[in-house]
């Protein structure tokens, strides 16, 4: 049997990947315009970073890690989501102690040991952002307007932003009091999961899909009428500064964060449409993160995108980009014995920032032909025995058919010329 990759990961290939790196490229830009800068970490850490940074109590830790013991025994965890590493490389480095706010962004894959089904998977890749050193509610609308202006930036103009508060564990308290009151005389009437999270942390019901759960919990206390005074008004900054800049978004009682060190603004953001995995991105503050892993009791904020269901996202509004990822021009060797002028010709294109290519299959003139159309080259080159003799090489430009003749002195300001020309042709 040949091997496959393993269950729930797969390829990337081109063309796709090109509408990766587009995506790619698109939310670097849109990170840079809001100051961000890009840290990357190891893909695996110690394996009580994450216990410690995502939290014991989650899905995540109790179910869903790749752990294993490297030959020293020590263990190791590929991470599973990239905040807990940020803190940890903040705390590692001092950077505390430098200049604040840090913003970072990064892109990478994660791994998750969980039932694969379209738009999970067991290896996936994020884009996030993180903010560390700052609790100011604009940090919180800043970050939001950023998840908006990088769908915008990747066309995905329909999307429904979820946001809610979560407190801070004072005002958290006296709410799980709350719930709890309520919850108690049906709880038995939960799923098995709910039973065991009343005990264990009773917020997490609310974000139970079960519909016996949603249905029990019909009517449940609010988190938000338990928010202290601060914890209050951090909130409505946030949503002031979204409501001035035109940011619509649904305030959501349901979107909780169980973990004690979540603080405050919790959002996530849905795509309808795409199936029973709607969430391409979710995030929120963290004040409590870095002290719970050791380090300085320093706010942090952040998110991350799912870059799979964004995709996917995409391909359903039918607005992915579907770039040839071809080069620009394919150059034609009419005999063999051309072939090292060809590879000449080649060399002086891309030197000049044209990218090229040639046959290396030992295709006929016909075959290269077609070949060079297939892979949607703009121009084609052909180099025989008129062409070096008189030094000049003929191009046929593939968008018009129109075929000429060019001096081989002028080549490169000649292609340039023509693949300028194409661009402008095809952009109206
Ligand atoms: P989380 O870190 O769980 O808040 O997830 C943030 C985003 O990452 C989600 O909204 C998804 O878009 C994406 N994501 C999380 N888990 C997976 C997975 N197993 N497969 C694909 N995407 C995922």
């Amino acid at each position: 049997m040949p091997i496959k990759a393993p269950r729930g990961t797969y390829d990337i290939l081109p063309p796709n990947s090109r509408n990766w790196q587009a995506m790619e490229q698109s939310l670097k830009e849109v990170a840079g315009l809001y100051g961000y800068q890009e840290i990357r970490t190891p893909i695996f850490e110690h394996t009580e970073l994450f216990e410690r940074g995502v939290g014991e109590g989650t899905d995540i830790v109790s179910k869903e890690m790749y752990t294993f013991f490297d030959k020293s025994g020590r263990s190791l965890t590929l991470r599973p989501e990239m905040t807990a590493s940020c803190a940890r490389a903040l705390i590692e480095h001092s950077l505390h102690t430098g200049l604040l706010p840090v913003k970072w962004f990064y892109y990478g894959p994660m791994f998750r040991y969980d039932r694969p089904q379209s738009g999970r998977y067991r290896q996936f890749h994020q884009f996030g952002v993180e903010v560390f050193g700052s609790t100011s509610p604009m940090v919180d609308a800043e970050v939001l307007m950023m998840v908006v202006h990088m769908l915008q930036a990747i066309g995905l103009s329909e999307y429904r932003l979820h946001i809610n508060s979560v407190g801070c564990p004072s005002c958290r308290e006296s709410y799980r009091q709350a719930l709890l009151a309520f919850i108690d005389p049906f709880s038995k009437e939960l799923c098995p999961d709910c039973q065991q999270r009343v005990q264990q942390n009773p917020l997490r019901v609310l974000d139970c899909k079960e519909e016996r759960c949603r249905q029990a919990i019909k009517g449940h206390p609010r988190l938000l009428d338990h928010l202290c005074s601060n914890c209050a008004e951090h909130y409505q900054r946030v949503c002031h500064t979204l409501l001035s800049h035109n940011i619509c978004f649904e305030h959501d009682d349901q979107l909780v964060r169980g973990l004690d060190y979540y603080t405050n603004t919790a959002f996530e953001i849905h795509i309808p449409g795409i199936g029973a995995q709607s969430a391409v991105g979710g995030g929120g503050r963290y004040n409590g993160l870095v002290k719970a892993i050791e380090g300085p009791d320093l706010p942090g904020i952040g998110f991350a995108l799912g870059m799979e269901r964004l995709l996917l996202a995409l391909e359903q509004q039918g607005t992915v980009n579907r770039g040839n990822g071809g080069v620009e021009v394919f150059v034609a060797v009419m005999e063999a014995q051309y072939e090292e002028e060809a590879v000449i010709i080649l060399q002086q294109l891309r030197a000049a920032g044209i990218s090229a290519d040639k046959d290396y299959m030992d295709r006929k003139a016909k075959a290269q032909m077609k070949y060079a159309d297939k892979s949607r080259a703009a121009l084609v080159l052909f180099v025989g025995a008129d062409e070096v003799k008189q030094g000049f090489v003929t191009v046929r430009n593939m968008i018009d058919k129109e075929q000429v003749a060019i001096p081989r002195v002028d080549l490169v300001p000649a292609i340039t010329k023509l693949l300028h020309h194409n661009e402008e042709a095809q952009a109206q």
